[in-house]
């Protein structure tokens, strides 16, 4: 044993370090993310420091070189998740390519040129020094050469390597390499997007006399991964809506349904005009609903406890990547959050001295409602069904307790729905809330748990996860000053409404008209048409 560590220790060593560097940043993804993410990065990084040892061989100026590359990539992604709680992503990289010099001077003087900071840079550089000292000594020769590492150095680079192409129930880690190459390539992709949302601010015209002095308080409440049917409102037998249950001024829609099951598919139909039964040539898909209310004199204010501008991770930037360059945020937001909270009860009392209130003024807000893991949803004091409510023979132990996790999750959510309500009782106030999609909770005859995207065209799915909860609730102020309103939003309760839809009901609900409004798309319009869903 001695003479085997003595002969192969410091190779040993310097592989680890080197799968260490390259995996660890993995791990900064958002945390529903984080631990599959690692795990796969660990594996795949075994791959490609096996395949750097055979490169470089024992030449020191290679081993320096790759050592440097990868110190240098882990010290920067390990700063930026200190400092934004975010990897080195597309969010990152554009906030960075709009930073001017004006910034960047208030920016360092502000978090580079303390104490503190220059402390850590010192402590980094003694570390890189140090690490390259040791380096140079370590031979990996006797290693690349040893029988062992011969045998086992093709299967687990063909593991390694072809583990982004498998596909696995859980989120690819890239390293460091990868990830930053990737977001690069994303943020060039979406170039033309952004381009073309950009442009469309600028065409958007409000007709003037539309917008009434008398716009009321709106609210969108965002939800995450509810299945309705799993919802007491309805009609589920647990009782894990109690407090919406008693809101007399709830209108609840029966027939509501979301084309995607993925959150970043639906935000894009949500935020913009892009419809699911058009194709992708008209231009107005690229107006985002928070700039006509802006151009309207809304105030607009945006709280989101899944992402920020900065905050979120590789899985989330799809989410949010329309709203982070800085003219499309400065044209369509007054407010927005800047951190995250592990429940959204506290994100909801964090920021609610921040929503807007005084008329004329538009709340969006996006919860983690029930996303998996739904046991890390809800505080623990929060745990109000236990295995023994569901009655459910086909099921064992363990599906039973991952479904009473989801029963509490929602029931979560109704308090926190609660907690909104609560904030805009008093105002002349209008609040819709639905689901981004929703979630199989083993409830079908194939057992599924969660989503797969790209094979939800069967019943089961259609049913858990496309049909989603949506309701609108309105403040008795609301309903006094406006009846007919009132009536129109009861009327529609009982049609088709589908998410891409949903601005064109907040235009009405603001009184604004303007040069992309369809009338024939607001449920609350006389004019309502209704359209299929096409699923994507
Ligand atoms: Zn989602």
């Amino acid at each position: 044993m001695r003479s085997f560590l003595k002969k192969y220790g410091g190779g040993i060593l310097l592989l680890l370090l080197a799968v260490l560097f390259l995996s660890l940043p993995a791990g900064y993804e958002n945390e529903a993310f984080a631990k599959g993410a690692f795990l796969t990065a660990f594996v795949s990084s075994i791959a490609w420091t096996i395949l750097a040892f055979y490169l470089m061989r024992d030449y020191r100026v290679m081993k320096v070189l790759f050592f440097t590359v990868i110190f240098i990539l882990f010290a920067l992604e390990t700063a930026v998740y200190l400092r934004f709680g975010s990897r080195v992503d597309a969010n990152i990289i554009t906030l960075l390519m709009q930073t001017d010099w004006a910034e960047t001077r208030e920016f360092i003087a502000a978090y580079l040129l303390n104490w503190k900071t220059l402390c850590t840079f010192l402590c980094i550089i003694g570390v890189y020094c140090l690490l390259i000292h040791v380096i140079k000594k370590i031979h990996i020769k006797c290693l690349i050469q040893s029988k062992l590492y011969r045998a086992l150095s093709l299967p687990v680079l063909i593991i390694g390597l072809a583990l982004p192409y498998l596909s696995i129930p859980t989120t690819m880690g890239k390293n460091p390499i990868v990830g930053i190459c990737d977001a690069i390539q994303f943020v060039r992709n979406s170039h033309d997007d952004v381009d073309q949302f950009v442009s469309m601010i600028d065409k958007i015209e409000i007709y003037s006399d539309s917008c009434k002095h008398q716009s009321p308080t709106i609210v969108l409440v965002i939800g995450e991964s509810f299945n309705k049917h799993r919802s007491s409102l309805y009609g589920y037998a647990l009782p894990t809506n109690p407090l919406l249950s008693k809101e007399k001024n709830l209108v609840l829609f029966t027939q509501a349904k979301t084309p995607v099951c993925y959150t970043s598919g639906a935000m894009r139909y949500i935020f913009s005009l892009k419809s699911c039964d058009l194709g992708g040539a008209d231009s107005a898909q690229y107006v985002l609903f928070p700039a006509v209310f802006r151009k309207a004199s809304f105030k607009v204010a945006y709280f989101d406890n899944q992402y920020t501008r900065s905050r979120g991770g590789e899985a989330d930037y799809g989410c949010s990547y329309f709203f982070s360059p800085k003219y499309i945020n400065d044209h369509c937001f007054d407010l927005r959050n800047e951190t995250l909270e592990e429940f959204d009860g506290d994100f909801i009392s964090t920021y609610k001295s921040q929503f807007l209130k005084n008329g004329a003024s538009l709340n969006l807000i996006h919860l983690k409602g029930q996303h998996f893991q739904a046991m890390r949803r809800y505080p623990l004091d929060f745990a109000y069904f236990t295995v023994g409510d569901i009655q459910r023979n086909d099921l064992d132990d363990s599906e039973k307790q991952r479904m009473v996790e989801y029963d509490n999750a929602t029931r979560y959510n109704d308090y926190v729905m609660r907690m909104i309500l609560d904030e805009f009782r008093n105002d002349d106030a209008v609040v819709i809330y639905f689901s981004d999609h929703g979630e199989n909770i083993f409830d079908g005859k194939g057992h599924r748990y969660g989503r797969n995207i790209g094979e939800l065209s069967d019943e089961e799915s259609a049913y858990n996860v496309r049909q989603i909860p949506f309701m609108i609730w309105c403040s008795d102020t609301f309903i006094h000053h406006r009846p007919e309103m009132y009536h129109a939003i009861r009327q529609a309760s009982e049609l088709p409404v589908c998410i891409d839809d949903v601005a064109y009901l907040l235009f009405d609900l603001g009184y604004i008209d303007f040069n992309y409004h369809q009338p024939e798309r607001s449920l609350v319009n006389s004019q309502y048409h209704p359209h299929r869903t096409a699923m994507e």
